[in-house]
């Protein structure tokens, strides 16, 4: 079987959607152009304003009436889910189990986080209050990814809704089914206006996003695709929050929890195939229990079933990039414990040791099921290894005493302690990164915030003897 990649957009009126586990044609999605990208966000701006005078509770009514409407059609939407990126029922229900904890978050705390609040006014304004609300912004473009079609672009999604803005969404070009799926039941639970609508295509339907005049952008993807976006924004000054590649590394303490630690790096580097932008791509573990973690890394990795626990390589091209890293790390003096065979969808979970710190499979971001493990003296070398990157994303430690004094070392977005990736997991906590895997935060309070304008109000209630206007009067 070969690989097949979505055809380029060059002249196309539609594309199909594969499945990557048979290459099948699952679905077929119009190819929107530069104009009807426009016309979509040119309907947003009007749905946007009817959506901002629901206020709080009528948006949260509506988005809890979505949530239990994706709850209710769970099933079906792994289904679409499993289609078009291939991972087992398991992967694809976690992910949308999680973003439905975010759409409840973002619905519940919307009205605390972002009404009205009341700020000091100081001594030289004593007579005055001053006071600051968050706005929406108008309409919010969001750009996502294929390997979690409905967790990652919900991140911005529901917190972009909840804040009081329209969003216009383009999800990747290999998981088209998805997005139109999300778009569809959000319909159903909110008829009256188009406040979240579809645009479908390749990186071109994106672009055209970026320059029609949205209010913001939420991209997650790539961190060279975030870099072109970055650029094109600039021109029209749009602000934008990126989500971008990631190389987190797992430190193993010499009193940490061996057994612990090992599950959880088999699972951070191989669920979802690997295919995760917080995905433990890098261990460093303390000399003193480095053989006994290996051993068990190795019998829990020989456990992993694929079709069950493990799927295909969704973006063909990826497999060239994996191969790729595997190859150098072997050339340049690794082992491979386990795996190490790149098929034509297929990649064995695999374990590496004895890599230098500047190969590709440690310096780059692999995105597929690889782990390179290495022995470090003390956890002083763990926390210089793991910064020694471009990237800043997760990580993750595991210390019975010292969890929190090296998670604060860690030059990353959001560390984990004893347990891998539980930061994505929580409504309250903000989800982004550092340096290469972008800025801005989604998620939290700060996610709603990010698609907010801070809005600031001083209001003389008396006048005074001594005002600002007094200085301008007396030159
Ligand atoms: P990608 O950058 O190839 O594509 C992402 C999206 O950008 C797609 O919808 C694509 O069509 C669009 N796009 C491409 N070129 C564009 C352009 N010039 N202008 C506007 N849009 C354009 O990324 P991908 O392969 O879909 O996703 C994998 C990457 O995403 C990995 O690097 C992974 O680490 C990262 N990721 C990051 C997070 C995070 O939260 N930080 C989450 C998931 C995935």
């Amino acid at each position: 079987m070969t690989a097949v990649e979505p055809k380029p957009a060059v002249g196309q009126e539609t594309f199909d959607s594969l499945n990557p586990a048979t290459d099948q044609v699952v679905g077929s999605y119009p190819v929107h152009s530069v104009e009807q990208v426009s016309d979509t966000v040119a309907k947003a701006r009007e749905a946007a304003a009817w959506w901002a005078s629901l206020g709080f509770d009528g948006r949260g009514a509506r988005l809890r009436r979505w949530a239990a409407n994706v709850t209710r059609r769970m099933d079906e939407l792994c289904e679409v889910v499993q289609q078009e990126t291939g991972k087992p029922h398991g992967d694809a229900q976690l992910e949308i189990v999680l973003a439905i904890e975010h759409i409840a978050w973002a619905a519940r705390h919307a009205p605390k986080v972002l009404g009205r609040k009341r700020r000091s006014a100081g001594l030289l304004l004593s007579n005055h209050t001053a006071s600051v609300e968050y706005l929406p912004l108008g309409v919010v473009g969001v750009i996502g990814p294929w390997n979690y079609p409905v967790y990652t672009p919900l991140g911005s999604i529901t917190y972009a809704l909840a804040a009081g803005n329209a969003v216009v969404f383009k999800p990747s070009e290999y998981t088209p089914g998805v997005g139109k799926w999300l778009v569809d039941t959000f319909a159903e639970a909110v008829p009256e206006q188009p406040v979240f609508q579809l645009v479908t295509g390749f990186g071109a339907t994106g672009a055209a996003m970026v320059s029609a005049g949205v209010d913001k952008i939420a991209f997650t993807g790539s961190t060279a695709t975030g870099k072109k976006i970055m650029a094109a924004a600039a021109e029209t000054l749009t602000p934008v929050v990126i989500e971008a590649g990631g190389k987190d590394a797992l430190l193993v303490d010499s009193d940490a929890d061996v057994a612990a630690a090992a599950d959880a790096a088999v699972w951070g580097a191989f669920s979802n195939s690997g295919q995760t932008c917080i995905g433990v791509e890098r261990v460093y573990v303390h000399e003193n229990v480095y053989d006994s973690f290996v051993d068990k890394v190795v019998e829990l990795t020989g456990k992993v079933r694929p079709g069950t626990e493990y799927g295909p390589i969704t973006m063909p091209s990826q497999l060239d990039v994996i191969r790729r890293h595997i190859a150098d790390a072997l050339a340049r003096g690794g082992r491979a414990l386990t795996g190490g065979e790149v098929g034509e969808r297929f990649v064995e979970p695999t374990v590496l040791v004895d890599v230098p710190e500047d190969a590709e499979a440690v310096a780059e971001e692999t995105f597929g099921p690889t782990m390179t493990v290495a022995k470090v003296r003390d956890m002083d070398e763990a926390v210089e290894k793991a910064n020694a990157t471009r990237y800043g994303l997760g990580s993750t430690v595991f210390s019975r005493r010292n969890g929190a004094a090296i998670a604060a070392r860690l030059k990353s977005g959001m560390t984990s302690i004893n347990a891998p990736f539980s930061f994505a997991g929580i409504g309250s906590l903000p989800f982004g990164g550092v340096g290469d895997s972008g800025f801005g935060r989604i998620h939290g309070p700060e996610g709603l915030r990010e698609f907010s304008r801070p809005k600031a109000v001083a209001r003389q209630r008396f006048s005074a003897p001594i005002q600002l206007t007094t200085f301008r009067r007396t030159e």
